[in-house]
């Protein structure tokens, strides 16, 4: 199977981790040889309430026998997709009532930029260094990190650059701005979280010179940070939100939220301004409003707090710098990228899952399922202190 993998399944890098699954349950994977490895990483936060969730299965089981996919998105009344969408207007601020499903969290940025162009009339975008929205050319475009990009230019015209967190580039949001993109709390680079206000005084300046705010919360959407969305912390609202990845538990989806005046700007002058063949498929999206129902009926935001507790409480080394991040999207931060790679490997071995942020290669990406338990926490933190200690 291996060099069938290497053969015939393209690669996105030449050193892939290549653990061969046989089947996944709550917080665990299991590999073709029977050994279990307890996962801290739930598919890059994808998988919001572990692996095979009951609820989940079942609502994908049961629509997959009423029927799959009939029409492309916005044509036909089905009902996972619009039980789906009206759920998440009843949870979600005031503006931001409407919802497009699409297939995955770029394709949602890519169809949150469309809109505002072609809301604002305007092509001038504002994306934060460090920052990532996914790989297609719109998303790429965001995305400054020149040797990714380069090779596949000409990209998007017309994009500027702020750091994260800094006020005074606030200024380069200006009249010519459609969009400021931001990731309510940076992924890729590390899990940096929104200084106090910071969110608040992006709003105001978008507000004041009529750009539109987009928020990507496509890794802390359903519940990580211990709220749905983690922008409910720093009080401020998108006119825009993406999400993705943790929305149904390990199926491919994405979506943008928007108000219905704004959000209709794409079905008129011109129609169909974003097509997508199978958003809002009505199996994925019976899995994402399981997903949904689970994540807000259930307490299971209640416990996040106590889970980021108990990993911080354990994970006190002296290799580990600091912990950044919030709720359960953690970072514990080594001293060089050689180490990170080693601590990752070792673990790997010793049957615990861990990952890489993209762009701060002394990171440890720690995303488990969100029901992870407070002993699962402990297995895993001892597996990674004794990997530490042997350096
Ligand atoms: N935005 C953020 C913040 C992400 O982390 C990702 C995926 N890592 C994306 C967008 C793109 O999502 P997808 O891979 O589903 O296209």
């Amino acid at each position: 199977m291996k060099d069938d993998f290497y053969t015939y399944q393209a690669q996105t890098s030449p050193h892939p981790l290549s653990l061969e699954i046989a089947r996944a349950s709550g917080c665990y994977l299991y590999d073709t040889g029977g050994r279990a490895h307890l996962d801290f990483v739930a598919g890059v936060s994808a998988c919001s309430l572990g692996h095979c969730h009951p609820a989940v299965v079942k609502a994908i089981q049961e629509q997959a026998a009423a029927y799959m996919h009939v029409m492309v998105y916005g044509e036909y009344i089905l009902s996972p997709a619009v039980a789906l969408t009206k759920k998440l207007a009843s949870l979600l601020p005031e503006g931001l009532e409407t919802t497009y499903l699409v297939n995955s969290g770029t394709e949602a940025m890519e169809g949150a930029l469309k809109l505002a162009r072609r809301a604002t009339g305007r092509s001038g975008l504002v994306a934060a260094h460090g920052a990532y929205h996914g790989n297609t050319m719109g998303s790429l475009s965001l995305m400054d990190f020149e040797e990714r990009k380069a090779p596949f230019r000409p990209l998007l015209p017309d994009v500027r650059f702020i750091h994260f967190n800094k006020e005074e580039d606030l200024e380069k949001i200006n009249h010519h701005t459609a969009a400021v993109v931001l990731e309510t709390i940076q992924g890729g680079a590390g899990f940096v979280l929104p200084e106090a206000g910071y969110l608040k005084k992006v709003r105001e300046r978008c507000t004041a010179v009529g750009a539109l705010l987009i928020l990507d919360e496509v890794q802390p959407g359903f519940g990580r940070t211990g709220t749905l969305f983690a922008f409910e912390h720093y009080d401020c609202v998108p006119d825009i939100l993406v999400m993705g990845k943790g929305m149904a538990s390990g199926l491919p989806v994405g979506a943008f939220t928007a108000s219905k005046s704004l959000m209709q700007r794409l079905s008129e002058r011109p129609e169909l301004g974003h097509i997508t063949t199978f958003g809002g498929n009505p199996v994925i999206a019976a899995a994402a409003l399981a997903t949904l129902e689970e994540i807000s009926e259930s307490g299971v935001m209640d416990g996040i707090a106590a889970r980021e507790a108990r990993f911080r409480e354990r994970l006190k080394h002296p290799l580990i710098k600091e912990i950044r991040g919030r709720g359960l999207m953690l970072a514990p931060i080594l001293e060089s990228r050689e180490l990170t790679d080693a601590v990752i490997l070792k673990c790997a071995e010793r049957g615990l899952v861990l990952f890489w942020l993209l762009f701060e290669p002394k990171a440890l990406r720690i995303s488990p399922p969100l029901t992870i338990t407070l002993e699962e926490i402990d297995r895993g933190c001892d597996i990674l202190l004794g990997v530490l200690d042997t350096f």
